[in-house]
């Protein structure tokens, strides 16, 4: 990259390590940045910089958010006696994008993966079973149907199980191995209807 002078050549080099931006992506996104108007740019640029700094886990479902409370977890007219454990903050905007599940949602950041030696201990497990001292009526599993998320469900049941709480596992409309976040929202509904009881 010694043909481009060390300020352009810096810029791809960082867009670049972002996640699916191979070295040609990076030279349009850095050339597109470039062209942009300045005020253009320094709003992308603080964007980046405000999430960043602002951005943390909800106190009570550990979805991302700039306060301490989500909004979800804010609304008064959802369901709080119904969790969704997803895991991660882009499944549970998948599910919201629906516009039809009520309840709220609990969000592990991961899932288990003894190859990839990640235990109970390194999602948030532990949270979900604090929030379960509280009156709720059923966790509903939508973990992703890969091994981890197979794994992972069935680890939550077997913990759930001896509270007396309801525990459900999305139905599998939903492709083995798929990312929740690729699913269209229908698929994404008939799998939490056809919701079955672990
Ligand atoms: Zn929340």
């Amino acid at each position: 990259m010694e043909y481009y002078s060390r300020q352009i050549s810096k810029l791809i080099q960082e867009l670049s390590s972002l996640p699916g931006i191979g070295t040609k992506s990076a030279q349009r996104l850095a050339f597109h940045i470039l062209n942009m108007p300045e005020d253009q740019v320094e709003a992308l640029s603080a964007a980046i910089v405000d999430a960043k700094r602002n951005v943390r886990y909800c106190k009570e479902c550990f979805t991302l958010t700039d306060e301490e409370l989500c909004p979800i977890c804010r609304d008064a007219s959802r369901n709080h006696r119904l969790i969704m454990v997803v895991e991660n903050t882009r499944d549970l905007a998948a599910y919201e994008k629906t516009a039809k599940y009520e309840g709220v949602y609990h969000v592990l950041h991961g899932a288990i993966s003894p190859m990839l030696g990640i235990g109970p201990n390194d999602i948030r497990l532990k949270e979900l079973m604090q929030r379960l001292q509280q009156e709720v009526e059923e966790v509903i599993i939508a973990t992703n149907s890969s091994l981890e998320g197979e794994t992972t469900a069935m680890y939550i049941s077997k913990l759930i199980k001896p509270t007396g709480i309801k525990v459900t596992r999305i139905a599998s409309g939903v492709p083995v191995g798929g990312d929740l976040e690729y699913i269209d929202e229908v698929t994404l509904l008939r799998a939490l209807e056809g919701r079955t009881e672990l």
